[in-house]
Parts: C-alpha cells; sequence; structure tokens
C-alpha cells in the first residue's frame, strides 16, 4: 500500500503506474486508449473493444508526467473547493501531534497570537489567522527538520548508502515529502503539526527511498525495520489529513 496513494496524494511521478493505481473504463465504442484525470484526481483509462488493460496501462505510463500534472491540478482544486475559510482566535490547531487553541495576548496594546508555547506578533486580530500562523510554524519547520534528516540520514547510512545533499522544507499541500535521485529530501512544513514520531516516520519514509526507489514490499520492510510503528502514523496522517491541510 502506497502512502500517497491511500491518502489520495500524489503520487511519485517518477514510480510507474500499477493497476491499483488507476480506473479502467471499458468504452466499446472507443477506437484507441485514453487516459484523463477525473474531479476526484483518479487516473481514468479508457481500453477499447479490441484493447486490454495491460496494454492501457503500458499507455499511461507513456504520458505519466502529463497524468501527474493534471492529477496535481485535480487535487489542487479539489482541496480548494473544500478549504476551511480562515483560522480566529478560539479555533483549535493541530501542532506537534496535539490539538492546542489559538488565544490572544496583548502587549503593550499590540496583538499576540498564542498557542502552546509560541507566540506571534500580528497586526489586527480580526484578520485571517491562517497566514501569519503559516509563516511561523515553516518558518520553525525550516529551523527544526533538516537537522532531523541528517540525523537520520546517518544513523541509516549503513542501510541506505548515499548521501543527502540537501533538505527543503516546503508549503505543499498535497504531500508530506519527496526524495528525489539526486539526493534531496523535501518535507512539508505541516508535519510540525504532527507528533515528532509522525514526521520521523515521513523522513524516515523519504530516506529509504533513497536505497529503494519504488513502494515495494522489500521498501515496506525497509520502513518497517527502521519504524516499527509506520503503519500508525501512517493512519494518523491519512484520518487527519483534512485538519492538517490548512
Ligand atoms: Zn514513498
Amino acid at each position: 500500500m502506497s502512502l500517497f496513494a491511500a491518502a489520495k496524494f500524489p503520487l511519485e511521478a517518477t514510480i510507474p503506474l500499477k493497476r491499483k493505481d488507476v480506473v479502467f473504463r471499458n468504452h466499446p465504442l472507443a477506437k484507441s486508449y485514453l487516459a484523463k484525470v477525473d474531479k476526484e484526481g483518479n487516473i481514468v483509462l479508457t481500453v477499447p473493444r479490441t484493447g486490454t488493460e495491460r496494454d492501457a496501462l503500458a499507455f499511461a505510463n507513456k504520458n505519466r508526467e502529463w497524468l501527474e500534472d493534471q492529477r496535481l491540478l485535480a487535487l489542487k482544486l479539489l482541496q480548494e473547493a473544500t478549504l476551511k475559510p480562515g483560522l480566529r482566535v478560539g479555533d483549535l490547531i493541530w501542532f506537534r501531534g496535539k490539538q492546542v487553541a489559538l488565544r490572544l495576548e496583548k502587549d503593550f496594546g499590540r496583538p499576540v497570537l498564542c498557542f502552546a508555547k509560541e507566540r506571534i506578533y500580528i497586526a489586527d486580530e480580526s484578520m485571517d489567522l491562517a497566514r501569519p500562523l503559516k509563516a511561523h510554524l515553516h518558518e520553525l519547520a525550516k529551523q527544526e527538520f533538516p537537522r532531523v534528516v541528517f540525523r537520520y540520514a546517518e544513523k541509516l547510512r549503513e542501510v541506505i548508502k548515499k548521501r543527502v545533499k540537501k533538505v527543503v522544507v516546503r508549503d505543499q499541500k498535497t504531500r508530506w515529502g519527496s526524495c528525489s535521485t539526486s539526493g534531496t529530501i523535501s518535507l512539508n512544513w505541516r508535519l510540525i503539526l504532527a507528533s515528532e514520531a509522525t514526521r520521523d516516520y515521513v523522513i524516515v519514509h523519504e530516506l529509504m527511498h533513497m536505497r529503494r526507489f519504488d513502494h515495494s514490499p522489500r521498501f515496506w520492510a525497509l520502513v518497517e525495520a527502521a519504524c516499527p510503528s509506520y503503519r500508525r502514523h501512517e493512519a494518523w496522517l491519512k484520518a487527519h489529513q483534512e485538519e492538517l491541510s490548512w
């Protein structure tokens, strides 16, 4: 099972599509294979009467990159349509795996947004708090994540056998992390909303892609050896995906 596919997250574009990643439609009148992405982000393959699902899949894999772009677009539109209007004082947000309330304090008359031990000076308390919050949390993630990645890379050095060149912390609405063949690990700042253990699982997952660039049983065995509770973290991310994607 794939973390991203299961959670309706983008499939890593460099990994070939398998049967489970697509939906087949048989169409007796279709003259050729057709691949498209529907509004929910599913890849739909039309199989003509004389065709086979296997060839349809091969056709889709030829157009893999284009399909992934379409998929990202569909997921983005879907997300925007379901997005909450904004965050206000009193709202609960996830932070380091716990739900915390957004509070307002005053510092010599200046509004300060507070949650857990964090304090953010804001211009105006009636504004949508998502923006200053995002900026603050993104920055926090940038400060914290790279050293965690390097720590795990060192710990798992014998297994991954490659060096991490760079760690980037990004604002990605639709994926938790990715790993490039050139050794760059990208992480979503939103992982700071999850517990450290869950964040670490995603880091381990991406690091293991340096060893195996697929989601094969062998890949998952490597993940499990390094992070035995990975299923729990995956389930948590999946269950809270929507609450984390503001
Ligand atoms: Zn993966």
